[in-house]
């Protein structure tokens, strides 16, 4: 197993259409898949696709932590050739951040449900349902495959921040609260400064 370079918004393997994976007896492409996963959990990510690791194949690896958005848990996944389609026309907005883009988080629109189908490692097709952070991450690592990064999916670039500039904020406004400041505003402003690396 090895950990990949990880390429940053600007360079041309993020904007170009990633290719379908054809060869599922190929033992490179479990190499690369097991190196993908050490490279995901070395850079603390929740999702990765094979584009941010200079590999122009539709391939995204993912999970859902316990507890994220009150959903369920959902263990890591390899999806290969992915397709989503929306279930309603219904969006919502949360922050996200990106491996591709570090030190920076932004506000998202994406579909709240959805359903998606991949290939898994084997080439056995896949069907599933997700909502909430689970969607969010499916949509986000299928953009990586056509070239999308989620700043060209942002409403207000307003909201695109770096992070630790929103934590001095959140300190800031602590100091002013002083001892008033109660628990239940940290948690709301630790959830809105939570962005998942994706
Ligand atoms: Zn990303």
């Amino acid at each position: 197993m090895a950990i990949l370079d990880i390429a940053r918004m600007g360079h041309p393997i993020l904007k170009g259409r990633a290719h379908e994976v054809t060869n599922f007896d190929d033992p490179e492409l479990h190499t690369f898949i097991d190196d993908m996963k050490e490279t995901m959990v070395h850079a603390v990510g929740v999702g990765l696709a094979a584009p941010q690791v200079y590999v122009p194949l539709r391939i995204v690896i993912f999970f859902v932590p316990e507890g994220r958005d009150g959903g369920p848990a959902v263990p890591m996944t390899v999806m290969i050739n992915p397709v989503i389609k929306p279930v309603s026309d219904t969006m919502e907005e949360d922050w996200e951040g990106c491996l591709s883009v570090p030190y920076l988080t932004g506000v998202v629109p994406r579909w709240t449900q959805v359903k998606y189908s991949y290939q898994d490692v084997d080439g056995s097709l896949r069907e599933r349902s997700a909502e909430g952070f689970h969607a969010r991450v499916v949509q986000h690592e299928t953009d990586h495959l056509d070239g999308v990064l989620y700043p060209m999916r942002m409403i207000d670039i307003a909201t695109l921040a770096f992070t630790d500039a929103q934590d001095e904020d959140d300190e800031e406004g602590q100091d002013r609260e002083g001892e008033s400041s109660d628990d239940a505003s940290e948690e709301v402003s630790d959830s809105e400064t939570s962005a998942p690396a994706l």
